[in-house]
Parts: C-alpha cells; structure tokens; sequence
C-alpha cells in the first residue's frame, strides 16, 4: 500500500513538472503587423558612410578630444537633416555633446530621451592593413557600410534621426516631448558628456518618463535551442570598480626565506577569492528566460519553470557558461599581479588589481567586506583604485507601457520575435541617466550574430545596407509609441 501512495506521489510531482513546462510562456503583448514602412535606404545609407567619415575617437588619458572630428559632425548633421533642425531647438553642451529638443504638443507629459554617443574607440593602425576599407572611409560595398562607428554607435544616432526626419517629412508631430541626447565621451566614461547632459537636466528639472540606449540587440543565433532571431533589452547595467590588494614585507636575501613571501600572502588571497565566489542571484536572469519563454527548447523550460525543484541543477548550468555566469552574481577578476625586481631579493612588496563588475543588488560596500572576509588575512590590504566607482544601475521594470512600446517597435520591424530583458554586462551612458528616469532601457536595434560581435571595437566593423534600414523603421515605430500612447496600442 505504502508504494502505491509513493507511486501516485512521485506521478502526481511529474505530472506538475511537465505541466508548468508546458505552461511556461512569453507574456504576450498582442502582437499587429505595422503597414510597412518606407524608408529612402540609399540616401540612410550614405548618412551613416558620412557620420563615420568623422573620426570622433574617444583616446583616453591625456589626449584632447578630436575638435574638428566633432565640429566636422555637428555641421554636417544640420546639413543632412534640415527639417529637425529647424523644428527642434540645439542645445551644444560641454562644446561636443548635443541635446536636440522637439516639442510635444501635451506640455503636461514628461519627455522621452533617445540616447547615442558620438564618439567611437579607435581603430588600432597597425592592423589597418587587415581591414577591407579604412576604418574611417565610410565605404558602402557590397550591401555593407563599412567602418568605425557603424555598429557602435552612429548606427544608433542617424538611424534615430533619420527616423524623426522622415517623419517631420510627414507633419508628424508628437504629443509628448522627444530629447535626442548624444553624449561625446562615452567610450571613456562619459563624465564630459553624459553626465553633464544629466547635469543640464537637472538643472532644468527634467525628468524623462523614459531613455533609450544602446545595449542589447536582435540576436541571431544567441540562445542555444532558438533557431530565429530574438531580441535582448537591457533593463539594467553591472557597475565597475576595481580593487587594490597590497601587501608589504621586509626585503632580504632570498637564501633565507620566511615561510610566505609578499608574493606569496598575495598569491593565496587570490586563490581564496577565486574559490569563493560572490553568491549568485538567479532571479536576476528569471526574467530573460521568461520572456523567451515558449520560444525555449523544452528542457531548458522543464528546469526554468520548476527552478524551485531544479534550482542547483539550472545554478550548475548557468554558471558553466561565461556570459551567464556574470549575469547572475558579481565578477571578480584578478587582471595585474606585481612584486618583486630580482631574481634573488626577497620583494618588499607585492600588489594586484582586481575588476570587479557589480550586479544589482550588491553594492560596493558590500563587496569590499566580502573580499575582506574570504581573504582573512590583515598582511593583505584591500583598497578601492581606479577611475571607476560606479554602483551598479537601478533595474528598470520589464512590463508597463514604456517596457511594450518599446517591444511593440522591435516586433513592428522584426516580425513576432521574443523581445526579452536582460541584464548588461558592460557599461553605458545610460547609467548617469538613472538620476533622471525610472524606465531606462538599452537596446541598439540592429541584428547581430555571433561574428558581428567580434566586429564591435573590433576589425572591419560595419553594418548592413538592410539591417540600418530596419534601425530607421524601428525608431520611427519607437517615436511613434513612445511619443503618444508611450505603450504604442
Ligand atoms: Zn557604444
């Protein structure tokens, strides 16, 4: 009798199991094709080539910024669209950032901000030779425009202003108030542009009822089991410090060693943290998979939608994978070890940098006391270094009318595609904007495949002929939402 009941239990358990698979779907926003969208590629096309012909090369340090790049920009961007220019009212901050301000008709709505930066990394010379056209050509062959910016990010720039021209040709005119924001430094932190954009705002009393970034993207290829294509958006962003471990002995003979050297105290600090991960948070990643969902191989719904039964199998899982790994807890990676300057002196001292990404939910602090807790050792000191001290972003909702207008505009360019959030794991402008806005989302909409990625600060980035038109179509489906019903219904 007893294994009978036993049985029934264990039926009844399976039953549950598979059941909440097969009930484990996207949340759905109904989803209408939009009448097709004509947009003039070529001259798009030769927009982009024109933008990327600027070289506004974010170097770093001590350079000074490419003056004439900008300047070469910002009038040629008057030139290529005069409608905006004449409805909208520029404001240049800090001599290369830009804020364009077209007026909705609805003074009582808080505004929307479409973000891009205008500055790109640079393109290494000693492999120019490696790549098809110059970094700065701009060429467009072979269904491509080719080039440093094309991808990250001047894609996003003339495609969301080629988008409101477009629709100035039309007499559109929005409800709510569209800011175009184009920070100058972001490939260096955005200090000098974003935040003084933020700043302006503030000022101001501006708050933006919702940001778009770059982020994520229509990827094509980059979830294993999903054939088609589906889109990412980054509801949030890791922050970045980076830590020091120093640790200082007496110098000597190295005939005569103590039983640890300052390399040595150092050496196995590093190894604890290494064993002692920060803890993973998996409902950070919960809502990627949800909004996959049905879209999903079926075993990996199995365990999503029964992670309170499969909870240590789906942590094993996600944490074999890089990528997932830093999307459910806090990186930590040891990147420069010093000590020593002979081969038979005992070092004095011995240091080492740790960058650490932080994922929402833990802050600095408590970072700092969990390095001090599993290294346990007072010989090691730990101290914040770097330029970087960025908290991790505040996370923005992943439902609500900002969150479907937005996915309205991706399904509306891309077709009925899974548009989930995410989490970024690298940095954006968009976080000095979470001083301004609850609803920041990072999305670039262009689709990208696994070799495209290589391509980003990489070598002959560039991007298709096809696809940027698709970006134009997305931003006006996105000024469309956003800037009337913001849901886009
Ligand atoms: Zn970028």
């Amino acid at each position: 009798m007893p294994y009978i009941i036993l049985t029934l239990v264990i039926i009844i358990i399976l039953a549950v199991i598979v059941i909440r698979a097969l009930q484990f779907r996207a949340p759905s926003v109904p989803f209408e094709p939009a009448p097709p969208i004509k947009v003039n590629i070529d001259q798009a096309a030769q927009h982009l080539s024109e933008a990327v012909s600027f070289p506004t090369i974010s170097f770093g340090g001590d350079s000074p910024a490419e003056h004439e790049a900008f300047n070469g920009l910002h009038q040629s961007l008057e030139k290529m669209y005069p409608l905006l220019h004449q409805k909208t009212k520029k404001f240049t901050i800090n001599r290369h950032s830009l804020l364009l301000l077209w007026e909705g008709s609805n003074p009582d709505l808080d505004p929307v901000i479409l973000l891009a930066h205008q500055d790109v990394v640079p393109a290494d010379p000693t492999t120019f030779n490696e790549w098809t056209h110059h970094p700065f050509s701009g060429a467009i062959e072979n269904g491509y425009i080719w080039g440093r910016g094309t991808l990250d990010c001047k894609n996003q720039l003339i495609g969301a202003l080629e988008a409101a021209e477009t629709l100035l040709a039309e007499e559109f005119q929005p409800e709510r108030t569209i800011l175009f924001a184009f920070g100058h430094d972001e490939e260096i932190g955005g200090n000098n542009g974003a935040q003084k954009i933020v700043t302006w705002l503030q000022e101001k009393e501006i708050r933006a009822e919702a940001v778009l970034d770059e982020g994520g993207a229509v990827l094509e290829g980059g979830f294993p089991g999903i054939d088609g294509l589906a889109a990412v958006i980054g509801t949030m962003e890791k922050g970045h410090i980076d830590v020091r471990l120093h640790v200082t002995a007496t110098a000597g003979h190295a005939s005569t060693p103590p039983k640890q050297t300052a390399i040595g105290i150092l050496a196995s600090a590093i190894s604890r943290i290494e064993a002692h991960p920060m803890p993973a948070q998996l409902n950070r990643v919960l809502p990627l998979f949800q909004g996959l969902g049905e879209n999903l191989p079926f075993s990996y719904r199995l365990i999503i939608a029964n992670h309170w039964l499969f909870k240590g199998i789906l942590r094993r899982l996600l944490e074999a994978n890089p990528q997932m790994n830093a999307s459910i807890r806090t990186s930590i990676a040891a990147t420069i070890m010093h000590g020593g300057i002979k081969e038979n002196i005992l070092p004095r001292e011995a240091y080492a940098n740790l960058n650490i990404r932080l994922l929402p939910g833990d802050t600095i602090e408590n970072v700092l006391n969990h390095l001090t807790q599993v290294i346990d050792d007072e010989r090691v000191e730990v101290t914040l270094s770097g330029e970087f001290q960025d908290e991790a972003s505040t996370v923005s909702p992943s439902s609500g009318p900002a969150f479907e207008g937005l996915k309205r505009a991706i399904q509306r360019t891309y077709g009925d595609i899974p548009a989930a959030p995410y989490i970024m794991l690298g940095a954006s402008d968009s976080r000095h904007y979470t001083a301004v806005s609850d609803h920041i989302y990072r999305f670039s909409p262009m689709v990208l495949s696994s070799s495209d990625l290589d391509r980003i600060h990489g070598i002959d980035e560039r991007e298709s002929v096809e696809d940027f038109g698709n970006t134009v179509r997305f931003f006006i489906h996105l000024i469309r939402n956003w800037s009337m019903s913001l849901d886009g219904n």
